[in-house]
């Protein structure tokens, strides 16, 4: 049926990107949009349940001059919201960042001809002192072996994630956008199929929401919702938290973030309950299971929700502190999760109806840069859906499966990892995990 504001739409996912659906939606006058999600916001499974993210600092286009276009667009959209909109405005800090590197390969992926460099604003950072001087005295107290980077005092910096996605959610349900939330009246078991199209979803308590349009937006687990045809690799990176004093909160205030691409990173604690937070860098974790669904032998990769890490990972977060902080590396952790996310064959978003079920609008695919996004994110996949965006943006978005067949499930997708973390790992492989208590 022809699109109007009167049209029912219907988003499964109520995280990262549904909730930015939600508010543009919104705010483009649809009057009977529904979001479900099995937990209200915020879900503890989304990604973007988290005290903070990275302001993209790079693109992730390489040489191509239309992905360039793509990742600039993106970029100019996210970044006009975040210092703009006042559902985003307050929860920006543009503190700056430090991006480094480690190995010679690790230097080489950082230093592109696009990568930073003087010209570009950045200042170099080749010493320990170069990397000390970056913060106030008595943070950076490591040795920072073998360390080489650059610094960026303005443009980028850290954004409060779960309070982001919070102000999107409250503004969107203002504006009528209605949530639905739990175990069964908001957790959908499958979509609707008629007609050779997408009519809608079902929820686990039986209801039939039926919609002119449905858009998914269920992140990691949307594999399980839509065969993907392998365009989604769901992906698991780990996360960690120490308690700071009052004092080192101060101290620590206004930090720009420190990202080694092989190590890993952090930013400043957070205001509420002093807590900074940590990830140790890799290529990811997958959990390869059999597909029950599928009759031959495939494996596929399926996200479960733990709040603990491996203890590998626990091990490498303290090897990065030991390089940076070594007065915080051993403290105890206050919190860890392993928090999921989807990669594309190219880490490109997939924004786009689907080329089969005309009334079925995807907005998957994050890629591990799908956060920063939020601002805008919404608007492009309502563009998607109007049938709005521009030719070099629905090239990139597209569904693409010719893109995956055959898919190397082990690439590394441009990240790296320290010594013996430099692969993507298997939770089936992890035998020990950390024991923190929970909250
Ligand atoms: P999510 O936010 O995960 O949302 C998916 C939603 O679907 C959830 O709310 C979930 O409850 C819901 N759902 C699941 N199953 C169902 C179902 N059956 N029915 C209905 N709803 C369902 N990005 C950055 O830009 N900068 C960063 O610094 C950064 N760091 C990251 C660090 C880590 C550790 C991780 C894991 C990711 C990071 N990312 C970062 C990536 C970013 O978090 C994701 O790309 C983004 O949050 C993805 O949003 P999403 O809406 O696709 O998924």
């Amino acid at each position: 049926s022809p699109l109007s504001t009167e049209s029912k739409i219907l988003v499964v996912g109520a995280g990262t990107w549904g909730c930015s659906t939600a508010l543009h939606l919104g705010r483009r006058g649809y009057k009977y949009v529904t979001v479900l999600d099995p937990y209200p916001v915020p879900s503890p499974i989304s990604a973007g349940t988290d005290l903070n993210k990275i302001l993209e600092l790079g693109s992730f286009a390489g040489d191509d001059a239309d992905e360039r276009y793509v990742s600039n667009k993106l970029l100019e959209a996210a970044t006009e919201g975040w210092r703009n909109d006042p559902v985003f405005k307050p929860h920006f800090h543009e503190t700056g960042c430090i991006l480094a590197a480690t190995s010679d390969e690790a230097r080489n992926h950082m230093n592109t001809r696009d990568g930073p460099s003087e010209a570009g604003g950045w200042i170099p950072l080749r010493t320990k002192e170069d990397f000390q001087a970056t913060m106030p005295n008595g943070v950076l107290t490591g040795e920072f072996p073998g360390w080489q980077g650059w610094w960026m005092q303005k443009g980028a910096g850290w954004v409060h994630a779960r309070k982001s996605m919070e102000s999107a959610a409250r503004e969107a349900a203002r504006l009528g956008v209605k949530f639905i939330a739990g175990e069964k009246a908001g957790r959908v078991t499958s979509l609707i199929y008629g007609s050779s199209d997408v009519q809608g979803a079902i929820t686990a308590d039986g209801t039939r929401h039926f919609a002119d349009r449905t858009i998914l937006c269920a992140g990691a687990s949307a594999a399980a919702l839509f065969d993907m045809k392998d365009q989604l690799r769901p992906t698991a990176w780990t996360l960690a938290h120490i308690k700071m004093t009052p004092e080192e909160a101060k101290l620590y205030k206004d930090l720009p973030v420190l990202f080694n691409i092989e190590r890993g990173f952090f930013m400043e604690p957070d205001e509420d309950n002093h807590e900074l937070k940590m990830c140790d860098e890799h290529p990811g974790y997958c959990n390869w299971i059999p597909d029950t669904s599928s009759e031959d032998s495939r494996q596929i990769s399926s996200p479960f929700a733990k709040h603990q890490i491996p203890l590998e990972s626990e091990a490498r977060c303290r090897a990065f502190l030991r390089e940076t902080m070594p007065h915080l590396a051993d403290r105890p952790f206050s919190f860890a999760r392993i928090c999921w996310c989807a990669d594309t064959p190219n880490r490109a978003f997939l924004i786009s109806k689907h080329p089969d079920y005309a009334s079925l609008v995807l907005g998957v695919g994050g890629s591990g840069h799908g956060f920063c996004h939020i601002p805008a994110i919404g608007s492009f996949i309502a563009d998607a859906m109007e049938e709005k965006l521009d030719d070099k943006l629905k090239q990139s978005f597209r569904w693409r499966p010719e893109t995956a067949k055959g898919r190397d499930w082990k690439a590394l997708q441009g990240r790296f990892g320290p010594e013996g973390a430099n692969r993507v790992m298997d939770f089936q492989d992890i035998k020990q995990w950390t024991n923190i208590a929970s909250r």
